[in-house]
């Protein structure tokens, strides 16, 4: 297993410096470089990305560390907080902060502690407070625009752009109860697709998500880890928790998660095996409320269903039913919204079915630099 592991990240390698961003391999023999902060082999240290002020807002800073180790190999960016209130990412990164020894370590992990700042300490769910927009919908983000694009256009430039590989931890935000699951994007380059296949199975979450539907233009990639795909790199959107809780076991499935991966690339000899016996998700569909209202969910996570099984009711705020909203077809529940407020075209659920098995690969040949 180690050599396969060996192998996918020597491959990666050559798609980065293929896409000429040698710059992104770590340098283990001289200090890692990164806002400000010069971290030596062997050592971990912390700082600040400053994220620029604009119309109406003075910026923020995003807090990261940087774990250099002491020999070469890839570089892995974790990241948390692209949702404010999604908390379990945010506490696994503090105890990875702590647990992830740089003298064992080949290669560099590069923490993003919080990468919507605005959004952590004014709690907002979804949407950033300055603007009004979902951090996860306007990468790769720009210099010069809202306070939500600015922040995504440093963390492609300073964190995507630096790394190999990109982990974007969330979970279900505050309103949403949710089953631990991960996203595998398949519409990237095929060398590309098929590391990031792996990086799932590594993570070791058991429902893993086909996606099909993510753009592959680097210039509009949206998704945070779809940036990280649109330019090369192997990207993986895990969940783990919601609802605003902390719980243990949420939080210790992500480290278990990165764990596996650090053994997959190399980077550390010891960890969990990938999934045996993962649960693949095809065909899927967020089921969004036609109505602004009160919302009454009637199912759980984790919850298997019928097509056509009740998924919500929506009532107005007098309580006259205004709308059910029912399993388009039969497949597995992810998540949930589980708070009563709900917003015209807003989230109510996700839904997917299980798929016999992965998809096949493409088999076109590897486009270089995966663009
Ligand atoms: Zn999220």
């Amino acid at each position: 297993m180690a050599a396969r592991c060996w192998i996918a990240a020597a491959s990666v390698v050559v798609l980065t410096f293929a896409a000429g961003e040698g710059r992104a391999l770590a340098q283990p023999a001289a200090p890692f470089l990164m806002g400000g902060v010069a971290t030596a082999p062997g050592t971990t240290a912390s700082g600040d990305l400053k994220v620029p002020g604009g119309a109406g807002d003075t910026g923020t800073i995003i807090p990261f560390t940087v774990i250099h180790g002491t020999r070469p190999g890839p570089v892995l960016a974790l990241i948390a907080g692209t949702h404010g209130v999604e908390y379990p990412p945010v506490l696994a990164l503090q105890r990875l902060r702590a647990s992830i020894d740089p003298r064992a370590l080949a290669g560099t992990v590069v923490l993003v502690h919080m990468a919507n700042m605005p959004s952590f300490l004014a709690r907002t769910i979804y949407y950033g407070p300055k603007d009004g927009q979902n951090l996860n919908r306007v990468f790769p983000g720009k210099r010069d625009g809202t306070l939500s694009e600015r922040i995504a256009f440093v963390i492609t430039a300073e964190i995507i752009d630096r790394a190999t590989h990109v982990i974007d931890i969330h979970c279900g935000d505050g309103n949403e109860w949710l089953r631990p699951y991960s996203y595998w994007v398949v519409t990237g380059a095929p060398p590309v697709v098929a590391a990031s296949k792996d990086l799932a199975l590594a993570f070791g979450l058991d429902h893993i998500v086909i996606d099909t539907e993510r753009p592959s233009d680097p210039a509009a990639s949206v998704y945070l880890a779809n940036t990280a795909m649109t330019r090369g790199k192997p990207a993986l959107t895990a969940e783990s928790g919601g609802w605003s809780r902390t719980d243990e076991g949420s939080i210790a499935r992500i480290e278990r998660g990165v764990a596996g991966v650090l053994k997959h690339l190399g980077m550390r000899a010891d960890g969990p095996d990938p999934v045996a016996h993962p649960v693949w998700l095809g065909r899927n569909e967020v089921l969004r409320s036609g109505f602004t209202g009160l919302l009454f969910p009637h199912v759980e996570p984790e919850q298997t269903v019928a097509q056509g099984t009740l998924i919500a009711r929506v009532t107005d705020f007098h309580g006259t039913l205004l709308e059910e909203i029912r399993a388009p077809f039969a497949g597995e529940i992810l998540y949930v919204v589980a708070t009563p407020p709900i917003t015209k075209g807003e989230p109510v659920g996700f839904v997917a079915e299980r798929a016999a098995a992965p998809p096949a690969l493409p088999t076109s040949p590897p486009r270089t630099g995966g663009r």
